[in-house]
């Protein structure tokens, strides 16, 4: 059993919100629904999918590159830093995409992480309706300092 540390997700998320091309229009459609309880939290995105929210709904939405230019994988960074605490990610399930292996990424690193992920809108619609939006939540988080000293310890060193 690995050991855990207790993590708490704030009141205010960190929101990262992503759609591939074919999902931008809807996600945009339900950021303008959810606007005034995503005002409420700090939102950030990939490059594209966060400037057109931006445009069309006035949203803040902190950019970073565009998905294909390695924004998956920035979004994944901030999840391990502790820094995105929630995901919503409109993929489409029905177009090959060159960054494929970095939204596998992406969701392996947010399971990893405990973090609440939204890949479509159904599942969206109930995290953001849930009743822990407006409170804190605690989770259990492996503990990564012990992994590694556990992990130096217990390898062969070849010494
Ligand atoms: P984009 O990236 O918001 O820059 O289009 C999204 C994606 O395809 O992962």
């Amino acid at each position: 059993m690995m050991e855990t540390v207790t993590i708490t997700i704030g009141k205010q998320k960190n929101i990262a919100l992503i759609a591939h091309d074919g999902k931008k229009a809807e996600l945009i459609e339900w950021c303008n629904e959810n606007a005034e309880i995503l005002k409420n939290h700090f939102l950030c995105g990939t490059g594209t999918t966060a400037r057109m929210i931006t445009d069309a709904t006035g949203l803040p939405v902190r950019g970073y590159n565009s998905g294909p230019l390695g924004g998956d994988q920035q979004i994944g960074a901030k999840i391990v830093e502790g820094k995105v605490d929630f995901v919503i990610f409109f993929s489409d399930p029905l177009t090959a995409a060159p960054h494929d292996p970095d939204v596998k990424a992406l969701m392996r690193i947010a399971q990893v992480y405990d973090i609440p992920f939204a890949n479509n809108k159904a599942t969206a619609d109930f995290l953001i309706h849930s009743t822990y939006m407006e409170q804190e939540y605690d989770h259990e988080i492996i503990n990564f300092k012990q992994n590694i000293a556990n992990r130096a310890e217990t390898l062969p060193s070849g010494k």
